[in-house]
Order: structure tokens, then C-alpha cells, then sequence
């Protein structure tokens, strides 16, 4: 069989996962799909349907998942890591593998901040983003992807600076006014100059997180024109609710709205973006570890949120933490479709949730119970040890 298989060294894996009861696309535009079997080889994504439809044989793992639900894993669009799995935000060791057990499969940095003694001069940044994105791509605690390297920036950066910064493989800014640029103009040049060479940006919005940090108000969001409007909700501290209403009508930015920020702002900007039919721009991150602590359940607590207070259907909540946010950030994870990133959560209904099943019990504000994880078509986590239990997992029929 070898002579079949693509231009690859190493044999590959088969992964097949049959008897899907509820086949979550991440797709906005059709977030269910009618099919029950996944197949996968390698790291991707081969073929999705009926598994009468689609060739299971030659299978090297077969996963029963016993009528669950399958949906991309999830994508945490604002974290800041700063190196393996340790946080010395609240000094914590293995928070990226408790994040797995809340179903998180890939990452982003918003900048690597917390480095005890951060370098604030010129090639000291440089070297530290490098530094994060080598040593993130090379390291995946417990199989999560992390994209990392992500600077923030400082007075006397030039255009030179984010050529080198690209060259050399870093692909996003840290969140714009963390460091000591801080006015619109300044901002905007170096956010234009980032783009040019495909360095995606961030901005953060609102009044400061700490001590230290400081207000960034609509004005200055909408003249940076960063690609991500960083924590539309705050991160803690929220505008006021007529400036987050102008972001997002006079931008087209990507709104992303975060766990670690003002509920109730979170909620104002779900509406506006659903009366703007602009639910794509919506994505959601957790801006963890921070002052509020490491929250391994942050994205599925999100989609909660978001499902029951803002009577959002479960399934559309779920595509804000998984399409939205890959299309958003150029990533090939988040959907089920054949060619995409082999990595999926497994969920079923809390026990003893009073939801009807899965989706009722997300809209009813309850947490989805995790049975499984899955990156790259590897399992790398079987019932999670966070979430409550899932009433059903599935099962590793053949290995
Ligand atoms: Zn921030």
C-alpha cells in the first residue's frame, strides 16, 4: 500500500471515526452537516458522510463515538503563553494540557508579555518573538498547537524591522498598546508595515488589564486598523457601549470577544454583529492566563454564554470558536471538510444536564461534556478530566 500514498517517508495513519450522531462543520453557512463518519489520513481530513458512502477499510485506529457529537477542536484566539507549558502569570505548570481537557486544540498568542525581564529594546523584541515562534513550533504541550512569536510594539521600530521579523517566520503582532506605542498614528504606520509583509495584527481595546497597561478607546482602535479588534470586550475593563457599537459598524475587523473580559459587553457585541448580518467577524478567545486566572473551560464557557444568553443556536456559537476564527487567522483547522487540520472534539450532554441533548444543553447555559480529543488524527485525550462527564464517550474500537 505504501506505492499509493503520497510523496510521505512514514507510513501513514488511518484514523476512522464512525457513528457520529451530530456532525458540527464549524461552517457558519451550514454548522451541520447530514453524515456519521470522518475519515482522516496522516494529519488531514479525507473524507466526510454516510459511512455506507466512504471507504473506512485499511483502517489503523477506528473510534466508535457511540452516537456523539463531533465538532472541530476548538481554536483560543488570544492567549498569552510565554514558554513550554508554564504560566508565570499565576505561576502554574501544564495550563496548555488543561486547556486540551476543555477542548483546545490550537492557540494564538497576543504576545508572550509575561516573560519574566521582557526585552523592550529593539533587537531584544526581535529575538524573543523568534525565540516563541521556534520553540512553540517546535514544542506542542500534550499535542496543542500554539502560535506564537508574536511582538508587541515599541518607538523605533521601521519597515526594516518587520521584513527581518517576517523573514524570519513570525506571522502576528502582539497585542498593539501593550508596548510603548501607544497613539493611532504610530500605531497605524507600523500595523500597515506588519501587513505588507503578512504579519497579522492585534489591537487591545479598552481601559488597562494591570497595572501598567493602559486605555486604548475607540479612535484609536478604528485609525491603528489593526486586522483583529483585540478583546472587543474588554480585557477586563469594557468601553462604553456606544464606542463598541461604532467598532463595529465602521470597521470590518474581526471582532473578537473574550472570556476573560465584560459579559455584558460581550453580549452587546454579539447582537450588534448579529443585526449587522456580520456574524463572521465574531471570535472568540479567553486573553489567559491574566490577572482572572488560567481557564481550561474559557472557549466552551464562551459558547455557553453566548448560546444561552444571547440566544445564540449551540451550533452557530460553536462556529465562533472554530470557521470564524481559522478564516479570520488564516489557519487550516476549525472546519470538517476533506483537506482541513484531523482535529476534533467529541462532546456529548453533560449528565444530568436538563438539556434535551447536547444543543438544548448548551442553550440552556450548560457545559458540554467532553468524551474525546483529537489533533492531528491522533487521540490526545480521551474523556476530559475538567468538563463535567460527558453522558456517553467514545471508544477506541481498534488500535
Ligand atoms: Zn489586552
Amino acid at each position: 500500500m505504501a506505492h499509493d500514498e503520497p510523496s510521505k517517508s512514514a507510513p501513514q495513519t488511518k484514523l476512522v471515526i464512525r457513528n457520529i450522531g451530530l456532525l458540527l462543520s464549524g461552517d457558519l453557512a451550514h454548522p451541520i452537516l447530514d453524515a456519521d463518519t470522518v475519515v482522516a489520513a496522516g494529519d488531514r481530513i479525507t473524507a466526510v458522510g454516510k459511512q455506507q458512502d466512504v471507504d473506512t477499510s485499511g483502517a489503523t485506529v477506528t473510534i466508535d463515538a457511540k452516537g456523539t457529537a463531533l465538532a472541530p477542536g476548538l481554536i483560543d484566539s488570544h492567549v498569552h503563553p510565554v514558554c513550554g507549558d508554564w504560566t508565570p502569570r499565576q505561576n502554574q505548570l501544564g495550563w496548555i494540557d488543561s486547556y486540551l481537557h476543555g477542548g483546545v486544540t490550537t492557540m494564538i498568542s497576543a504576545g508572550e508579555v509575561h516573560t519574566p525581564g521582557r526585552p523592550k529594546d529593539i533587537v531584544g523584541l526581535k529575538a524573543m518573538a523568534i525565540f516563541a515562534q521556534r520553540a512553540f513550533h517546535a514544542f506542542r504541550p500534550s499535542g496543542v498547537k500554539i502560535y506564537a512569536g508574536a511582538p508587541v510594539l515599541e518607538h523605533g521600530m521601521v519597515e526594516e524591522d518587520f521584513k527581518e521579523l517576517a523573514a524570519a517566520g513570525v506571522k502576528i503582532l502582539g497585542e498593539v498598546g501593550l508596548g510603548s506605542v501607544k497613539d493611532g498614528q504610530t500605531a497605524r504606520q507600523m500595523v500597515s508595515w506588519a501587513r505588507k509583509y503578512g504579519i497579522q495584527s492585534t489591537i487591545h481595546t479598552g481601559g488597562p488589564s494591570i497595572p501598567g497597561s493602559s486605555l486604548i478607546d475607540k479612535d484609536m482602535v478604528l485609525e491603528t486598523d489593526a486586522d483583529v479588534i483585540g478583546h472587543v470586550n474588554g480585557g477586563h475593563t469594557a468601553l462604553p457601549d456606544d464606542q463598541i457599537t461604532a467598532l463595529c459598524v465602521r470597521s470590518t475587523r474581526a471582532l473578537e470577544i473574550v472570556h476573560n473580559g465584560n459579559e455584558r459587553a460581550g453580549l452587546l457585541t454579539l447582537r450588534t454583529a448579529k443585526e449587522l448580518n456580520q456574524l463572521d467577524r465574531v471570535i472568540l478567545g479567553t486573553d489567559s492566563p491574566a490577572g482572572s486566572g488560567v481557564q481550561p473551560l474559557g472557549i466552551v464557557r464562551m459558547i455557553s454564554l453566548l448560546s444561552s444568553l444571547g440566544e445564540l443556536p449551540a451550533e452557530v456559537a460553536i462556529c465562533l470558536a472554530t470557521g470564524n476564527t481559522a478564516k479570520m487567522r488564516n489557519l487550516d483547522c476549525g472546519l470538517i471538510a476533506p483537506g482541513r487540520e484531523a482535529s476534533f472534539v467529541l462532546m456529548d450532554k453533560a449528565q444530568h444536564s436538563a438539556g434535551k441533548n447536547l444543543l438544548d444543553s448548551i442553550q440552556k447555559g450548560d457545559l458540554p461534556g467532553i468524551g474525546m480529543v483529537i489533533i492531528d488524527g491522533a487521540v490526545s485525550a480521551h474523556r476530559s478530566r475538567n468538563t463535567p462527564p460527558a453522558t456517553i464517550v467514545p471508544q477506541v474500537v481498534n488500535s
